[in-house]
């Protein structure tokens, strides 16, 4: 089945026939299988201690335990007065509770002196409780006094008071082996003192798209000739995964020009991604190349997607994306992603996965497992964007999501629930 039929022209086939045709030939690997044989390919690359500035985005490569606690010591939660809730029990608006005030803490005085019973320190957030003190009244709560405060509520011992560790204990395991590091993973980091992490090194990868029909940007086209798209988008792809890119030059379809824009860069290459040439047309160049070398090509039980190829070129990691556009990126998202943030030492690899509701119905091929593009609403429904067809780049533009068929599912009717991959572009 190719992987361009519109639904409309799906509809019209019927079941009997849409089976034959999906298992033609060749029996299919499944999507799993072809998942686990990407993955296996990779192997996690070194650890290194990066800054903290450089790691957003990495894994952390061993569990992160904390050498203090957080917070450090007792503290204020707010801007008013320690004192002992004792003294201010009685309290209240028409019974105000007058305290001398003795000392001032603010946020980083570490040398008050202990709170004398019946008196007050006015005290700022952060500021260390001082000894004899058990509450603080808030400053919103009093007639804010320098020398001497009323006080118009009580408070309970431990009002407003932050206590040492108990957000982080001393020795606690922080941060796991494998965590993502986003924003509040660095600002932890930052807060029990981490000048630097130990990470994976993002793996590197070299795209290399091929066509004799690709025309660079900037040129203008010729008869049957297109720009070339697929080594902007996967470079951007492996980046967004928090991999290295580089994009060698695109190569017609030639053997000898395929081989010859590889060979320069194997050498500093994780994995080698390329695009096209692997379908069953007449000229494959990468099926060609490869084909001896240790590279296997394979037909998926996929939509789009079914081409693909996976191995080893001059002991260098090799996975062969089909062309069309749609296809390589969904390719790179069920295979290539997840393989890449393994190598890269995460423990969560997939995107996340939500249950929607698809409010249009879909048709998919029997026996292969559908991924449309969709855009998920914030009321929890998905629709599709565009058809199946595996060039309608504006669709996969204007998408959010990938909405999966499984396998056996030929008819989604509306309103049906589907499982939803959600894309964060
Ligand atoms: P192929 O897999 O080489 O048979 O290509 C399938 C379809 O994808 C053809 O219509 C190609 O023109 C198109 N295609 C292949 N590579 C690229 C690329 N790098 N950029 C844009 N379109 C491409
Ligand atoms: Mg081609």
């Amino acid at each position: 089945m190719p992987d361009s039929v519109p639904d409309a022209v799906l509809s019209a086939v019927p079941d009997a026939v849409l089976d034959t045709v999906a298992v033609t030939g060749t029996a299919l690997l499944s999507v799993d299988d072809h998942a686990a044989t990407v993955a296996g390919l990779l192997a996690p690359t070194p650890v290194e201690r990066r800054p903290l500035g450089e790691c957003l985005g990495l894994a952390l490569a061993a569990d992160l335990s904390s050498a203090v606690a957080l917070p450090p010591f007792d503290n204020s939660a707010m801007d008013g007065y320690a004192v002992r809730a004792a003294d201010v029990a009685s309290a209240s608006a028409s019974a105000p509770v007058e305290l001398p005030v003795v000392e001032d803490i603010p946020a980083g005085r570490g040398d008050a002196p202990p709170l004398v019973p019946g008196t007050a320190h006015r005290i700022m957030t952060g500021a260390p409780m001082p000894d004899g003190a058990d509450a603080v009244v808030q400053v919103e709560l009093t007639d804010g006094g320098t020398s001497a405060v009323r006080v118009f509520a009580g408070a309970s011992p431990g009002r407003n008071v932050r206590y040492a560790g108990e957000d982080v204990a001393v020795g606690s395991v922080v941060l796991g082996e494998g965590t993502t590091l986003h924003a509040a993973q660095l600002g932890l980091a930052a807060a029990i003192g981490q000048a630097d992490l130990p990470v994976h090194r993002p793996p590197r990868v070299l795209v290399l798209s091929t066509g004799s029909e690709l025309v660079a940007a900037g040129s203008a086209l010729g008869p049957g000739q297109i720009y070339e798209s697929n080594g902007a988008m996967l470079a951007a792809a492996v980046r967004e995964a928090g991999c290295a890119a580089s994009i060698a030059h695109f190569v017609a379809d030639d053997v000898d020009a395929f081989h010859a824009a590889l060979a320069p860069h194997l050498d500093g290459a994780d994995l080698v991604l390329t695009s096209g040439g692997v379908s069953a047309g007449a000229y494959e160049v990468v099926k060609d190349a490869l084909r001896s070398h240790g590279v296997r090509f394979v037909k998926v039980a996929m939509n789009p997607g079914m081409p693909q190829g996976a191995g080893q070129y001059a002991a260098t990691p090799v996975v062969t994306l089909p062309g069309n556009p749609v296809s390589a990126l969904v390719s790179f998202e069920v295979f290539v992603r997840p393989a890449l943030l393994a190598a890269a030492g995460h423990a969560a690899v997939h995107r996340p996965r939500v249950l929607a509701r698809l409010a249009d119905g879909a048709r998919s091929p029997s026996g292969k497992r559908q991924f449309r593009r969709g855009r998920l609403h914030d009321d929890g429904t998905v629709t599709l964007v565009g058809g199946p067809g595996s060039h309608l780049l504006a669709s996969l533009a204007a998408a959010n999501c990938l909405v999966e068929v499984p396998e056996e599912v030929t008819d989604v009717e509306p309103g049906a629930q589907v499982t939803v991959y959600v894309l964060t572009w």
